[in-house]
């Protein structure tokens, strides 16, 4: 059997590329997307560590509030400054942006971004965007999550993968995949997941934390969606619908949709799955989802998103009504021609 842990060569001289940029005693800035997930905090939480390994002061600067679901990532060594927004960026020597392809995705902290002295340094697993978050980059899309390429980073500066830095790592492994379920669940994968389960990562534990913590409101919240939900059969398509204010009233925040969209997804005879939010900025957030063979990053590419094949994401401006039939009507037509069909 191949040594799947092996680093390939294209990923081993990008990883060395982006450390030439860094040297011990900077202070750099992580960045990752908007409502950040499992695999971009997870990807940070252990990124911050391998760096302070080599000297270097990491600190975590996201356009949205770190998930509360998340903050046992942080422990208490290290440091979150969201709140100081681009400020922040602007005081450190380096920035890497992680889990991104598009520098959109930075929200609030894009432009501010463009306008750093020094390009950014990106790892991330996404199909290409229109305007790359930086120049040096680590990306490889055939990666199940960032984090797989952070895993690879530690073996090829022959840093120690801590207790800590797995949990962070696997967390991002596990969320990414669905639970290792989903198509990107590669055998390298499952290998990076053992290996972590090797250097001290409880699964049990991991679960309960990840899973088996959610708030009350999270699970109302999945309650009031499945309510909405409606499905076009003969096209195959089903989604639900989340009206503006309708997480306040369950105190519940983005991280909470997450996984609602595999619920529509589930349904027998379903190949496009969709998650439509009405947001009060007067657009929708549409989240993408497909079964083998239909690729939704070509559908969400015309609403000006992008992501993966099967998963994808758009930010589009319009009322709820308005964007889910355009949606609607582009999914319908594109099932029916054939334009998102893939492999
Ligand atoms: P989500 O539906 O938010 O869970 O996102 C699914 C995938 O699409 C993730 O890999 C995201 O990084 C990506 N994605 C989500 N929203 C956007 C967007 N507005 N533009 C580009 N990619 C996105």
């Amino acid at each position: 059997m191949t040594d799947l842990l092996a680093v390939p060569a294209t990923r081993r001289e990008a990883i060395t590329r982006l450390a030439a940029a860094l040297r011990p005693g900077m202070t750099v800035a992580l960045s990752t997307h908007v409502n950040a997930d499992g695999d971009g905090c997870g990807s940070q939480a252990a990124l911050a560590r391998l760096l302070g390994q080599l000297g270097i002061r990491a600190i975590v600067v996201n356009p949205t509030p770190w998930p509360e679901g998340f903050r046992w990532l942080l422990g208490d060594d290290v440091e979150e400054r969201s709140a100081d927004g681009g400020a922040a960026l602007r005081q450190v020597d380096r920035l890497i942006v992680l889990d991104i392809s598009d520098l959109k995705r930075l929200g609030n902290l894009a432009s501010t971004v463009r306008g750093l002295p020094q390009d950014a340094l990106v790892i991330d697993h996404h199909l290409p965007g229109e305007e790359p978050p930086g120049t040096v980059m680590v990306s490889d899309t055939s990666a199940c999550a960032t984090a797989e390429l952070i895993f690879d980073l530690a073996q090829v500066l022959g840093l120690a993968i801590t207790p800590p830095i797995a949990e962070a790592l696997y967390t991002a492994l596990v969320t990414d995949t669905g639970g290792f379920r989903f198509g990107n669940t590669s055998p390298r994968c499952l290998t990076v997941a053992a290996a972590l389960l090797q250097a001290g990562v409880n699964p049990e534990q991991m679960y309960a934390r990840i899973y088996g913590s959610v708030p009350l409101g999270r699970v109302r919240l999945l309650r009031d969606a499945l309510e909405t939900l409606e499905a076009d059969l003969e096209h195959g398509i089903a989604w639900v619908s989340i009206r503006e204010g309708l997480l306040e009233t369950h105190g519940a925040t983005s991280e909470d949709l997450d996984g609602i969209v595999e619920h529509p997804r589930s349904i027998a005879g379903v190949r496009l799955a969709l998650l439509f939010r009405e947001l009060p900025t007067g657009q929708v957030k549409v989240s993408f989802r497909s079964m083998a063979g239909v690729n939704v990053h070509a559908l969400a590419t015309q609403f000006g998103g992008g992501g993966h094949a099967r998963a994808s994401g758009a930010l589009i401006g319009g009322s709820l009504e308005e964007v889910r039939s355009r949606v609607l009507d582009a999914a319908r037509r594109g099932l029916a021609s054939g334009a998102l069909a893939d492999g």
